[in-house]
């Protein structure tokens, strides 16, 4: 089965490590099987240079971290899906937890963001997930759930799209859910997304992300129903970083 390896730079990096460490992720992914894709996301500054550096690899691809509800206009400091496309990219993360948190995105604005991120040939990696306080009173199901139904556009009916499942509590603490409870909300959100698109559960794909290091990549690449990581701090070290795509193959 394919693998998506995803790496979120978030607001780290400076152009000499940018190179050395997309230079470096590129070529370590070029001897792995074409089950395996990585995705490299710096910030929207390096993006077209590390799209670059990278370019003709055939295992890695780039992605922006966000991109705005709308194609254009007065949105000062944003980026428009188009533009992430002209840096170079093929892919867009779209709703991070982070930008839900600081931004305020919402799910209608994560499906319009997603829509057009779709029409300017990009794929989007639509994040979800449940904060601790909606696990721990047993809601998880029920917030994700929604945010799937909420945050696919009508367009993901025809196009390839990619989710993650990115808990709030993982994300930079050092806990991951239970492999169990990785495996239940993959098949949730599959089902989710199935009916949503009216796709195959089979054909869509889902990541997980939040503190995925490359010592547990192996395990959770192993769950049923897991296409693929998302992967942020672990993504800014060229060992740990491709210790954990060699865990996808
Ligand atoms: C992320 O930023 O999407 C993420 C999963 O971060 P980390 O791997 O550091 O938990």
């Amino acid at each position: 089965m394919k693998k998506i390896i995803a790496g979120n730079w978030k607001m780290y990096g400076e152009p000499a490590m940018a190179e050395a460490l997309s230079v470096a992720v590129a070529r370590h992914a070029e001897a792995l099987p074409d089950t395996v894709s990585v995705v490299i996301c710096p910030p929207a500054v390096l993006l077209a240079q590390v799209s670059g550096w990278i370019a003709g690899a055939r295992r890695t691809k780039t992605g922006g971290q966000s991109c705005h509800n709308r194609p254009e206009g007065a949105f000062t400091g944003d980026i428009s899906a188009k533009m992430v496309k002209d840096a170079g990219a093929d892919y867009v993360i779209i709703g991070h937890s982070e930008r839900r948190q600081y931004h305020r995105e919402t799910d209608s604005q994560i499906s319009e963001a997603a829509a057009l991120a779709l029409k300017s040939g990009l794929c989007p990696i639509i994040c979800v997930g449940e904060s601790e306080e909606e696990r721990k009173s047993g809601r998880a199901n029920e917030v994700v759930g929604a945010q799937v139904a909420a945050c696919l556009p009508d367009a993901a009916k025809d196009h390839d799209f990619v989710l993650a499942y990115e808990p709030v509590w993982a994300i930079g603490s050092g806990a991951t859910p239970t492999l169990a409870d990785i495996e239940a909300m993959h098949a949730h959100i599959l089902s989710v997304a199935a009916a949503a698109t009216g796709k195959k559960a089979g054909g869509i794909t889902v990541l997980y992300g939040g503190s995925v290091k490359a010592d547990n990549a192996r395990d959770i690449l192993q769950v049923p129903g897991v296409s693929g990581v998302l992967v942020g701090g672990a993504s800014l070290k060229a060992d740990d970083f491709c210790r954990i795509i060699t865990a996808a193959v």
